[in-house]
């Protein structure tokens, strides 16, 4: 059994990230959102794209208005309108003035712009009542990008602002990583899926739907390969199969001491190498991680294949994707950090019980009061098979190892529950 944290520098290491070209694909604008970036944009375009006025009001040479105040205002020629998207056509001499709206190009010969709000109109002239300061309101061409330098680079999780960025660079073919395939299966003869009849003794195969969807949230391609029983011919064939059509594979249960416990017999006689077969957090306990040298076949990616053999009991499978396999999958897509799940600290409102020879992870729900984070237990058991409970929570309150209580009001470690 190792400590939480040498588990998860062991999976870090063994992660090799997708390939920067090898592993590529190009999307549009739309479906690029939440994608990660594999290569670094590079735009020809100077952002803002020419010098444009910050605001609405008048294009004007600042020498011509440097002096201006309600005693002595400046009047000047309105020789043209510029509205946004119209190109200016003349070039403005002294004495003269261009009204200007946000967005619109500064006409030739005008380096500063006065707002509307200190001006008076009165037929083709303006009077300006302020004095501006030299160049206010002018958004200088290349003032926040420069063209041929890195707009954004590998790496980037595409946000909305990154798309917006890349949209207004006109880069409408963008170069993601492929999302990783994850196979997941289910192992245990007594499973049975959702829509089948359930027979006294059966159990519903619920870790396969927790486990697609949080590989679908994590941004990876959940490939469901279904139930498989307890039986080495049958488990053996099921794995050697998910190890060649994808980048990991998860299963749930059959990684404990019972009879019908095969999974870590069957990944040694596929040749795996077994990292991890047991971890001091519970729930979770029983978790084994191993990698596969792949075959490159047509399907599967080059390089090593790794395994998730998590805990068949609900609640252990999800604490245990949350902990160890989401960090793996962000390090996996192409992440350049940013690996490791948040924590936060927060005082928890009730005392908590825990078992001090592992590390303990409780769910509750974590919210904000006069500022500061609070977590709450949910109500009812702390069971790892208790799912229902689990449901509408949204953090993990972390009890170190070697302690077994936490009073009421301690400060704890949280960790909050969210995809990517
Ligand atoms: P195991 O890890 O195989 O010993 O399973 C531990 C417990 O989790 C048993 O009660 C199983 O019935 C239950 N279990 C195993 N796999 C699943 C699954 N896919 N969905 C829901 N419960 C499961
Ligand atoms: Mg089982």
């Amino acid at each position: 059994m190792i400590p939480v944290l040498q588990a998860e520098s062991v999976i870090l290491d063994l992660v090799h990230p997708l390939d920067a070209e090898r592993d590529v694909e190009v999307v549009s604008l739309h479906a690029a959102v939440g994608r990660i970036l594999a290569n670094p944009i590079t735009s020809n375009l100077d952002f803002p794209h020419w010098d444009n006025s910050a605001m609405d009001g008048y294009a004007v040479q600042f020498t011509d208005v440097e002096h201006a105040c309600p005693e002595n205002p400046v009047t000047l020629e309105v020789v043209e309108e510029i509205p946004a998207g119209c190109q200016p056509q003349k070039t403005l001499l002294p004495g003269q003035a261009a009204r200007i709206l946000t967005g619109s190009m500064m006409p030739a010969g005008a380096d500063t712009v006065v707002m509307q709000e200190v001006t008076r109109r009165q037929g083709n002239r303006v009077i300006i009542l302020a004095a501006p300061q030299p160049q206010q309101f002018v958004r200088k061409q290349g003032e926040f990008y420069r063209a041929g330098t890195t707009l954004l680079p590998a790496g980037t999780r595409l946000t909305a602002a990154a798309i917006a960025t890349l949209a207004a660079a006109q880069c409408c073919s963008i170069p993601v990583y492929r999302r990783p395939r994850v196979a997941i299966l289910s192992t245990g003869n007594e499973l049975v899926a959702p829509e089948q009849p359930l027979q006294p003794g059966q159990i519903v195969d619920s870790n396969q739907y927790a486990l697609a969807a949080l590989v679908a949230q994590s941004g990876a391609e959940p490939i469901c390969l279904g139930i498989v029983p307890d039986e080495p011919a049958k488990l053996a064939g099921a794995i050697a199969q998910a190890l060649t059509i994808c980048d990991l594979v998860i299963s749930s249960g059959g990684v404990s001491v019972g009879d019908y416990d095969y999974v870590e017999q069957i990944l040694t006689s596929l040749g795996a190498t077994l990292h991890i077969r047991s971890v001091a957090i519970k729930p979770g306990k029983p978790l084994t991680v191993a990698s596969v040298q792949a075959s490159v076949q047509e399907s599967s990616s080059p390089g090593t294949v790794l395994y998730f053999g998590l805990p068949g009991n609900p609640v252990s499978a999800l604490v245990t994707f949350w902990r160890f396999v989401q960090p793996a999958l962000r390090k996996l897509s192409g992440l350049p950090a940013g690996w490791r799940p948040q924590f936060v600290k927060a005082k928890s409102c009730a005392a908590l019980r825990a078992d001090p020879k592992r590390e303990s992870y409780l769910w509750g729900h974590l919210r904000v009061v006069n500022g500061e984070y609070e977590f709450s237990p949910a109500p009812g058991g702390h069971s790892s098979g208790n799912l229902i409970n689990l449901a509408l929570t949204n953090c993990l309150a972390v009890v170190p190892q070697g302690e077994g209580a936490i009073a009421a009001e301690e400060v704890i470690q949280v960790m909050q529950l969210q995809a990517l």
